[in-house]
Formats: structure tokens, C-alpha cells, sequence
């Protein structure tokens, strides 16, 4: 099986997008990702899924805490800052959740400490205790197929 098929296939499931954020020594440093699950409720336990050649791999590995911040439909541009897809640098600032980085208007903020980290083929799997959460109540950006989407709104339908 080739590359494209795998990759054309994962796309076919549909996702938010979330920023992993952490911190070393005062330098916050962003990640786009959407391999991102729950994992467990007691305790209360995440998971994220981070390439081998990302350069956030080894500063979670680092700073043992992360947050995922879950992208509102008006956020596409972070999205975009944050996978490397913007030519321009352009500065974010972060607000702070349990002392760590998260990134403001997200529809949800969730803080982690690395629990545990798991090697998988090319991908490191970390495992996040949840400490703390902050919850908006906004619409969710959605990625699906290679592209960015929004919700479209529900029809009632009255008979
Ligand atoms: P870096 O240069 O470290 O960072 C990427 C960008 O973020 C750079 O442009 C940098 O300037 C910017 N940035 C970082 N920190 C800051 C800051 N503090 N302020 C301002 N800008 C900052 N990869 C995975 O490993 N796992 C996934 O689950 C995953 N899901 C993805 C989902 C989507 C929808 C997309 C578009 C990409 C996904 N990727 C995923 C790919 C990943 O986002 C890119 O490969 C990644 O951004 C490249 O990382 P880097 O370490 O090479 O880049």
C-alpha cells in the first residue's frame, strides 16, 4: 500500500483541530495537530500523537506538560501559523491555564502533565493527565479530507 492511500484514507475522518502548546524556560512553542483523543475519564486522561521531526517532540519530552487547545471556527489563521502554512511570522500571545500556555478564544482549553510517552513508528504518543480545563461556547473549526471546514447549521424539520 502506498503512502497516499493511507494518508487519502486518515483524512476521511473527520476532525476538529487543536494548538499543542508547552513551555521550556519561558519559550512557548505551538504545534498544529489533530490526532488528538480522550482517553480515559477516571483518571482523566488524553492522548496526542506528535511526528518524529516535529520540533515541539522533544520540548514536551522536556517540560512533561503540554496544553491542547481545541480551535473555534474563527481560528483557521492560528491553524495555519501553527503548522508552519503561513509565509509571514506572525506573533501569538498565550494566556495562561494552571501556569500553562493556552491560547485565548480556543473552545476549549485543556492542561496536561505528561503521564506517560509512548514510541510508535515515526510518531511519539503522549499521554496527558488532565489538571485543569476552560470550556467557550463557540463554534468548533473542522478539518476533513485535506481541508478546513465549519459545522453547517442543523435543519428542523417540522412536519
Ligand atoms: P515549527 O517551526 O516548530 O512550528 C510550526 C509553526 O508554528 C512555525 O511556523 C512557527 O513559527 C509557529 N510557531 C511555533 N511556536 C510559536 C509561537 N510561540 N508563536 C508564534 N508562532 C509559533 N503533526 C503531528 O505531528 N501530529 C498531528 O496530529 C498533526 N495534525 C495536523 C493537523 C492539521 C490540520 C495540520 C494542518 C497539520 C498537522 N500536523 C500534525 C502537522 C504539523 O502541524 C506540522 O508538521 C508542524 O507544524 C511542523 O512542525 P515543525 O516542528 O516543523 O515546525
Amino acid at each position: 500500500m502506498d503512502d497516499r492511500k493511507f494518508r487519502t484514507a486518515m483524512g476521511k475522518f473527520a476532525t476538529g483541530v487543536t494548538v499543542i502548546a508547552t513551555e521550556v524556560e519561558g519559550d512557548v512553542l505551538g504545534m498544529t495537530a489533530n490526532a488528538f483523543m480522550s482517553v480515559s475519564l477516571n483518571p482523566k486522561l488524553v492522548v496526542v500523537s506528535i511526528g518524529k521531526n516535529a520540533k515541539i517532540l522533544n520540548k514536551i519530552k522536556e517540560s512533561k506538560i503540554f496544553t491542547v487547545n481545541i480551535l473555534a471556527a474563527d481560528q483557521q489563521e492560528l491553524s495555519m501559523i501553527f503548522a508552519g502554512q503561513l509565509k509571514e511570522h506572525k506573533k501569538v500571545t498565550f494566556d495562561r491555564l494552571d501556569g500553562k500556555p493556552v491560547l485565548a478564544g480556543a473552545l476549549a482549553q485543556i492542561a496536561c502533565e505528561v503521564s506517560a510517552e509512548h514510541v510508535e513508528g515515526d510518531h511519539t504518543l503522549f499521554i496527558g493527565k488532565v489538571t485543569d480545563i476552560h470550556l467557550e461556547d463557540v463554534e468548533p473549526l473542522l478539518f476533513y479530507s485535506g481541508k478546513y471546514r465549519s459545522l453547517t447549521e442543523e435543519k428542523l424539520v417540522t412536519l
